[in-house]
């Protein structure tokens, strides 16, 4: 039986284990990446290691989300990593170099290969045929100082293309139809892989579009084959020595197909606040928009810029709004300064940014009061703007660009321009923000400012956990909701006791003092519990404040394996209704949890009602030896080094 493209990578990296779904199995990983807002926490713990190097090929620690300065605490984050980065071997991006995702896609990924990274939409490297994997930080550090991921086998869904995009209708287009298909839930447990004719007329960034989205499906990850279009995007990157041809095999079989045909689609919009409310473009155009944001990982690329500045050249963005520009790398802005595009950009009105993710991170650019916001991100959750009024709808650039000139949501297929842009013979990379690691290593001293604190640890599992049930919350709870990350807080990443205070803060501002007065206690939440990125201050805010367990109807995939990584029992109702039975402040218990948790049934005394309910835990093995020893830290230094 032939094998799917995303099992074949997995297969030439297996160290352990059989790939079967369900199984867990340890691959080789080739590379790593950081950004600043999970990697201080990332290199305390490699620190915590005690390792002399990283085990990969190549890891990168990139600046691109805390980029402000406004007072010493970004920058002594970006010190510590500068820092740390020269100490074990890894590449530092200096802040201003770009967006991670866009940079390791220019710069360093090859196809067939793995990468592992501390940031939900490290998927993007699947655009090259990479099974490039988002994880919690402690997962990327853990590979790092081994070369090893823990994992399990995903099942493989088929989006099958046909048929080629009009015009004006983009990559974007075809990600926002998938999630209209299969939800923001549709990729759970799964790798979403694109093959079929349609492939051909995609480039490596607009699948890099696709597979970055492929997030909000909440994949595991998402592949596309890597053909002559690949070869062709490694070449203008000066990187052609690094490619290969791969795809699935003939006769390749998957979990689920979807059929798409190109030709049918039309632009869309997702709206909010969830990147799977998506309807077409043409049905809300009387929306009368404030503000819009061009640029984040999904959509800053040189021809996605190129596009816009076609679509500005010689016009003005509309007076009431407010449009601007993040280009994805240094190499695109300064090619975009040489051929005259930016200059087209800035006489047409718009601000043009630092490349950065700025606003896609709530860095900067907070919309008004209950503005409308078109933004070309992947995400338009609740609050991340950094306005909690603000209506955020994401679109491709075409759509955004329009929409600037109009002052309304525009459909572009109205738009009399040519857009037949025209690559660069080659990008230069920019070495000038790029820092390597020095050949002596050992005499670098890692330099640590006041702002960057210890991370908490937990204790080893004892048989019985009880306290109160300090949070009942809805379905869909985001990483956003347990842990914001707006610009007053982003500085503080790599000060849990300060993030803490405020945790879950849009949605009970008493949380924190709860925990505190309460010793801790347990969290009860719905279904898709912990959606969103995978920022592990959401699991280490919770665990500093003294959470044991967190008991949903349903988990989102990182933030469960990043609440065991913490020693925090990540645990869901055996029947969903059970849910309405347990009450805030209850008086719970579970008892004989060391010998409970490896049937994958465990009983909570409900002890305010007098009922006892029945909790499934599903994880492996190692999970549960990871939860024994008080988290992955704990469990790394005793059984992997
Ligand atoms: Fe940066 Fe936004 Fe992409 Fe996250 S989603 S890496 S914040 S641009």
């Amino acid at each position: 039986m032939g094998l799917s493209l995303a099992y074949k990578v997995l297969k030439d990296h297996l160290i352990e284990g059989e790939l079967k779904q369900g199984q867990e199995i340890c691959i080789k990983v080739d590379q790593t990446l950081t950004q600043d807002s999970t990697g201080t926490m990332v290199y305390l713990q490699l620190e915590a290691m005690g390792v002399e190097g990283v085990k990969t090929d190549l890891s990168v620690a990139y600046i691109d989300h805390n980029t402000l300065q406004q007072g010493f605490e970004n920058a002594d984050d970006h010190e510590f990593i500068k820092t740390v980065a020269a100490k074990y071997g890894i590449v530092y991006s200096k802040p201003g170099n770009g967006i991670c995702h866009q940079l390791q896609l220019e710069n360093f990924g090859k196809p067939g290969s793995t990468l592992l990274g501390s940031d939900s939409h490290t998927p993007t490297g699947g655009g090259l045929g990479m099974i490039s994997i988002g994880a919690g930080g402690l997962d990327v550090a853990v590979a790092m100082a081994t070369g090893k991921y823990f994992m399990k086998v995903p099942k493989v869904i088929n989006v099958k293309l046909s048929g080629k995009l009009s015009p004006w209708v983009s990559a974007k287009d075809i990600i926002l139809h998938v999630l209209r298909e299969l939800s923001v839930k549709g990729g759970v447990g799964k790798i979403v892989e694109y093959t079929g004719e349609g492939v051909k007329s995609l480039s490596v960034t607009d699948r890099a579009t696709i597979t970055n989205m492929g997030a909000e499906l909440g994949a595991t990850t998402s592949i596309f084959p890597s053909d002559s279009n690949t070869l062709e995007y490694l070449k203008l990157q000066g990187r052609e020595g690094d490619w290969k041809e791969i795809s699935a095999d003939a006769d390749a079989t998957y979990d689920e197909v979807l059929e798409i045909d190109l030709s049918t689609l039309e632009p869309l919009v997702a709206q909010p606040h969830s990147p799977d409310n998506v309807r077409p473009v043409k049905e809300i155009i009387n929306l009368k928009v404030d503000q819009i944001s061009i640029g984040s990982c999904t959509n800053s690329s040189y021809s996605d810029l190129m596009k816009v500045a076609r679509i500005l050249k010689g016009k003005k963005v509309h007076p009431d709004v407010s449009l601007s520009i993040a280009p994805g790398s240094s190499a695109i802005l300064k090619t975009l300064a040489e051929n005259g595009a930016l200059a087209d950009m800035i006489a047409a009105g718009a601000r043009i940014l630092e490349c950065a993710c700025g606003p896609c991170i709530g860095m900067g650019q907070a919309p008004k009061t209950d503005a409308i916001s078109l933004r070309t991100f992947n995400r338009n959750f609740f609050g991340r703007s950094g306005t909690e009024s603000a209506q955020v709808y994401l679109v491709s650039p075409e759509v955004a660009a329009a929409s600037a000139l109009k002052g309304y949501l525009e459909d572009p297929r109205i738009l009399d321009v040519e857009l037949d842009i025209q690559m660069p013979e080659k990008f230069e990379r920019n070495d000038s923000l790029f820092v390597y690691p020095p050949a002596d290593r050992k005499s670098v001293e890692v330099v640590m400012g006041p702002n960057i604190k210890p991370f908490p640890v937990n204790k080893a599992l004892g048989e019985k956990l009880e306290g109160k049930v300090v949070l009942k919350v809805e379905d869909n709870i985001t990483t956003d909701h347990i842990m914001p990350s707006n610009a007053s807080l982003l500085p503080y990443r790599s000060n849990i006791p300060h993030l803490a205070n405020f945790s879950f803060s849009t949605v009970d501002k008493e949380f924190p003092q709860r925990c505190k007065d309460n010793g801790g206690g347990f969290i009860v939440g719905g279904d898709n519990y912990g959606q969103g990125s995978s920022r592990e201050h959401a699991a280490l805010a919770p665990l500093y404040l003294g959470i044991k367990a967190v008991i949903t109807k349903s988990f989102a995939r990182i933030h469960k394996a990043n609440l065991i990584n913490s020693g925090i029992i990540p645990l869901e109702f055996a029947d969903a209704s059970d849910y309405e039975k347990i009450g805030f402040m209850d008086d719970v218990e579970i008892g004989d949890l060391l010998s409970a948790l490896p049937t994958g049934k465990v009983m909570l005394n409900d002890k305010t009602s007098g009922m006892s309910i029945e909790l499934k835990f599903e994880g492996s093995e190692r999970d549960i030896e990871i939860l024994r020893r008080g988290g992955y830290l704990n469990y790394a230094k005793s059984n992997l080094i």
